[in-house]
C-alpha cells in the first residue's frame, strides 16, 4: 500500500513539473513569436542609428538617446523610471584629420584615419616624423630609444585570422591600440599610428580608446585602415625613410553631466530580488554605432516591452539600465556599483549586451560553480532556437563592477564572425543589422530573464 501512495506522490509531482515546463516553454515561445512580428525594436534601433550618430558619453546627441530611452520607458508604464546622474568626460575628436606619407622614391599617399578615442591633438600644424613599424612591445622595447626618439611608431600587428573566437583575436592585438601610446612616449616618440582591429582588408579606420599615463607625455594617436596599412608597411620595405605627417584636432574639456537611464518593472514576490539587464548608450564619434552599442541598447528596451506587452508580471524586480560612457572611461558602470553598494541591493543577476546583434548562439558566465551549473541546466529552453552555447567567460564591461558584489554576470554571446567588420568605425551602420538576428537576441535575453526570474538562482 505505502509503495503504491508513493508511486502517486511521485507521479503526482513529475505532472507539476512537465506543467511548469510546459507553461515555461509556452511562454518562451511567445517571446520569440512576439519579438520576430512586432517593428518596435527596429524603428529604435532607427532612431539611434540615424538620429544620434557619434553620441559620445558628453555630446547632445547621447543626451538626445537617454531622453529617447526614458521617455519610451514612460510610454512602457514602467513601475519606476529614473536618470542617475554621471559626470563622463567630454573628449571630442575635432573637426579635421589628416595624415599622409611622403617618399622622395615612391610619392605621396593619403591615409584613411580617425584619431584614437581619449588622445591628444597634434596641434594646429599637426606632426611630421620618420616611421618605425613595430609588431610587438618587446620588439620596440630592444629598438630602445635610439631608434625611436622623434620617430611616429606604426603598430601594425593585425588580428589573428585563424583564431576562431574574433573576440579573443581582439583582445590579443588590442593592447597596441590601448596602451601603444604609453609605450612609444616613455621612449620619446612623437606619435603613434595603430593598424584598424578588424579581420578584414578595407579602407575604414577602427577607432577606440587609448590609455595614457599621468607621468608619461602624451603623444597624439589614430587609427588607419587595414588597406592603408598594408600600403604603408609595402612603402617602408621599399623606403625606409619615407616620412608621415599627421593633423588631428582632439580635445579634451572638463568633465560634464550626464546619465544612466533605468527603467524597472517591480517584483510581486521578491521586490528587492534585482535581474539586471544593461547595454551601452554611448558610440563613437565616426559611428551610428549599430551593432556597438545600439543593438544591446534595443535588446535590453524589448525584454521591458515583452514583459509589459504580453502581461507577465515577475516575481523579482526586472531593472533595465542603459548605462552610459562605455566606451572612454566605464564612469557609468562605476556609478551604478556605487548605488547597488550604497543601497545594499540584491543584484540577483546581471545580464549585458555589448556584442552586436547578430544571431544568438548562447551566454558566457562569469559566477560560481554552483550558479553557473543551475544556468546551465536553463539551456534546454534555449534548444528549439539554436542556441545551445552556455559556457564560462567575461559577461560585459558595464556590469563588470558588480563582480566585487559577488553577483552572477552573463553575457549576451551571438554569433561573433562579423562583429569586427564593424566595430567602432564607420561600417558600423543600421543597414547592417539583421532584424530576425537582433530579434532572435532580444527573445533570447527575455527568456533567460523569466527563467531567472521564475526559479531564482
Ligand atoms: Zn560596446
Amino acid at each position: 500500500m505505502k509503495t503504491i501512495f508513493r508511486s502517486f506522490f511521485y507521479l503526482f509531482i513529475l505532472f507539476h513539473f512537465s506543467i511548469a515546463q510546459d507553461t515555461d516553454s509556452t511562454i518562451i515561445r511567445s517571446f520569440f513569436s512576439q519579438a520576430l512580428s512586432d517593428d518596435f525594436a527596429l524603428e529604435n534601433l532607427k532612431f539611434f542609428a540615424k538620429e544620434t550618430k557619434g553620441r559620445l558619453p558628453a555630446s547632445s546627441q547621447a543626451l538626445k538617446a537617454i531622453h529617447f530611452v526614458q521617455n519610451i520607458f514612460e510610454k512602457m508604464k514602467l513601475d519606476s523610471v529614473y536618470l542617475q546622474e554621471v559626470m563622463v568626460p567630454d573628449w571630442r575628436p575635432g573637426d579635421a584629420e589628416y595624415a599622409a606619407i611622403h617618399s622622395k622614391k615612391l610619392g605621396e599617399k593619403k591615409l584613411n584615419i580617425c584619431p584614437l578615442g581619449y588622445a591628444v591633438g597634434t596641434g594646429k600644424n599637426g606632426i611630421t616624423g620618420r616611421v618605425v613599424e613595430i609588431h610587438h612591445f618587446d620588439q620596440l622595447h630592444d629598438m630602445g630609444e635610439t631608434l625611436i626618439q622623434d620617430r611616429i611608431v606604426f603598430f601594425n600587428r593585425s588580428m589573428d585570422r585563424s583564431v576562431l573566437n574574433t573576440m579573443a583575436a581582439y583582445s590579443m592585438a588590442a593592447n597596441q591600440r590601448v596602451y601603444g601610446a604609453i609605450e612609444a612616449s616613455k621612449l620619446k616618440a612623437k606619435g603613434v599610428i595603430v593598424r584598424s582591429l578588424t579581420t578584414r582588408l578595407d579602407d575604414f579606420p577602427h577607432t577606440g580608446v587609448l590609455r595614457y599615463k599621468e607621468d608619461i607625455k602624451k603623444i597624439p594617436a589614430i587609427a588607419v585602415s587595414t588597406n592603408d596599412a598594408e600600403i604603408l608597411s609595402s612603402w617602408l620595405k621599399e623606403d625606409p625613410e619615407l616620412s608621415c605627417k599627421i593633423i588631428t584636432r582632439c580635445t579634451t574639456f572638463p568633465d560634464k553631466q550626464s546619465y544612466n537611464v533605468i527603467g524597472e518593472i517591480k517584483g510581486n514576490e521578491y521586490p528587492d530580488e534585482i535581474i539586471v539587464v544593461g547595454a551601452h548608450l554611448d558610440a563613437w564619434f565616426n559611428t551610428e554605432g549599430a551593432h556597438d552599442d545600439a543593438a544591446g541598447c534595443v535588446h535590453v528596451m524589448e525584454v521591458v516591452r515583452l514583459f509589459k506587452s504580453l502581461g507577465i508580471n515577475p516575481k523579482r524586480t526586472i531593472r533595465a539600465v542603459l548605462f552610459i560612457d562605455e566606451e572612454i572611461m566605464q564612469t557609468g558602470a562605476r556609478k551604478y556599483a556605487e548605488m547597488v553598494k550604497l543601497n545594499e541591493e540584491k543584484q540577483l543577476a546581471a545580464i549585458e549586451s555589448d556584442r552586436g546583434g547578430f544571431a544568438p548562439k548562447g551566454f558566457t558566465i562569469d559566477a560560481s560553480e554552483e550558479i553557473f551549473t543551475k544556468i546551465v541546466a536553463l539551456q534546454k529552453y534555449f534548444i528549439p532556437y539554436d542556441i545551445f552555447k552556455f559556457v564560462k567567460g567575461h559577461s560585459g564591461v558595464d556590469i563588470d563592477p558588480l563582480k566585487e558584489f559577488n553577483v552572477p554576470l552573463i553575457g549576451f554571446l551571438p554569433e561573433c564572425q562579423r562583429y569586427f567588420d564593424y566595430h567602432h568605425s564607420e561600417n558600423d551602420t543600421f543597414g547592417q543589422v539583421n532584424f530576425r538576428e537582433l530579434q532572435m537576441g532580444s527573445a533570447a535575453i527575455a527568456s533567460l530573464v523569466y527563467l531567472i526570474d521564475q526559479y531564482g538562482l
